[in-house]
């Protein structure tokens, strides 16, 4: 238990000091599972020991969420109250680090009626459209983390019993953050550069399209759009120039795809936990960018009423590339939270895109648009990498190089 507790510290520590890199006079949003009030502490205590001005706490708890889609007045699934909207709106303008630790239960919304979920996230995405393009633009630090909770450690480990299965998420989240006992920094750091290493070889052969195939019946060709640049690692904060890490795990490089430049069939390789809904042998058909077809063997439906949240809901807004050959993904084990199961396999999402465009800070809405960067207030990934999956890409100058060969890097 002893161990446990100094991991625990070293993690929370890698969270404030890598995650959000929290510096003296900043304040710190952080949002938590009220059922982890003991994590939170831990932040809030490493927090202070760097020098955080203050530490402001939301809370989250998925049954009284769950109480409300089932039970609330009708009319709250269309509005977001004005308190709601000013805390963030007033904390990212002032700079505010950002540290969500997350951790769902994956099935927490079975059964509530999905318009009132689209409903509310249109409503939320319009009320908080200024936070998000500032945390879209990197203008203040952030971070999203994951810590056991009873309910998503059972649904990951359904044989074991609630102890041993929160014993065990630990013990994997421990893993995939690097976090081994000491200082955790370093090892983090080490692990960021070699995703920086992997950006620059993909950004200096500057693809024109990736093809991708595989055995499940994947046969897509995504474009990426001009100007376009590969990121992942620890990022800028546009505002204080100080790197921070958004994920903690990551294994991902990304970019975004054109809009309306996706052809073929892509079928996830894992399960897809959705507005909490688990949604099964996903397949969807893309025509110039828009999904004509979904089928799934399990929660079609769900997919389909996020894809028609807003007009880009049904497009894709990123195209990830992870190796087959990652702690996430050699663990074998599926966490029901995207925040690792994008980490075990290649991914696209629908919806939203990163504007990783040369020169977006400067650009519109409008002018993104036009440069095949999707917008919408969704952004939902889902897992396509299998251990046979192939991806070729092609240049401008039309030479095809091996960008993925097995499941893994080619280069
Ligand atoms: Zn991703
Ligand atoms: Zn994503």
């Amino acid at each position: 238990m002893q161990e446990h507790d100094v991991l625990c510290r070293a993690y929370a520590r890698l969270l404030i000091r890598e995650g959000v890199n929290l510096q003296p006079g900043q304040r710190l949003v952080l949002t938590c599972p009220v059922e982890r009030a003991d994590f939170a502490r831990l932040c809030a205590e490493e927090a202070y020991a760097a020098g955080c001005a203050e530490v402001l706490l939301r809370w989250e708890d998925d049954q009284i969420s769950r109480l409300k889609y089932l039970y609330a007045a009708d009319a709250v699934f269309d509005r977001v109250n004005p308190w709601d909207a000013l805390l963030p709106d007033t904390l990212s303008a002032e700079g505010a680090a950002w540290l969500a630790v997350h951790a769902e239960d994956p099935a927490h919304l079975k059964g509530v009626d999905p318009a009132r979920i689209r409903r509310a996230s249109a409503a939320s995405g319009a009320a908080l459209a200024a936070f998000r393009k500032r945390e879209t633009h990197n203008e203040f630090p952030w971070c999203v983390c994951s810590v056991p909770t009873a309910a998503w450690a059972r649904t990951v480990f359904p044989d074991l019993d609630e102890d041993a299965a929160m014993e065990r998420l630990w013990t994997e989240i421990f893993r995939a953050c690097r976090v081994t006992g000491g200082d955790a920094v370093p090892a983090w750091r080490a692990h960021s550069e070699t995703l920086h290493r992997r950006v620059e070889a993909l950004n200096r052969y500057v693809f024109r399209t990736l093809h991708y195939r595989n055995a499940l019946g994947t046969d897509l060709t995504v474009e990426l759009p001009e100007g376009h640049y590969w990121a992942g690692g620890a990022e800028k904060c546009l505002t204080s120039g100080l790197d921070f890490s958004a994920n903690i795990p990551t294994e991902e490089v990304f970019t975004l795809p054109k809009r309306d430049g996706v052809n073929g069939v892509v079928a996830a390789s894992r399960p897809l936990s959705l507005n909490g809904n688990i949604v099964e042998g996903l397949r969807l058909t893309l025509q110039n960018g828009k999904i004509t077809d979904i089928c799934a063997a399990q929660g079609a439906e769900i997919v389909r009423a996020a894809t028609e949240t807003d007009e880009g809901a049904s497009c894709f807004g990123e195209v990830a590339l992870v190796p087959s050959r990652s702690p996430i993904s050699e663990s074998g084990v599926l966490f029901y939270n995207t925040l690792f199961d994008e980490n075990a396999a290649c991914h696209f999402a629908f919806g939203d895109a990163y504007p990783c465009i040369h020169g977006a800070e400067e650009m519109s809405a409008e002018e993104l648009l036009a440069r095949g960067a999707n917008s919408s207030v969704i952004h939902v990934d889902f897992m396509v990498g299998t251990p046979d999956l192939s991806i070729v890409g092609t240049t401008a100058a039309g030479e095809t190089i091996p960008v993925f060969t097995d499941g893994n890097f080619a280069f």
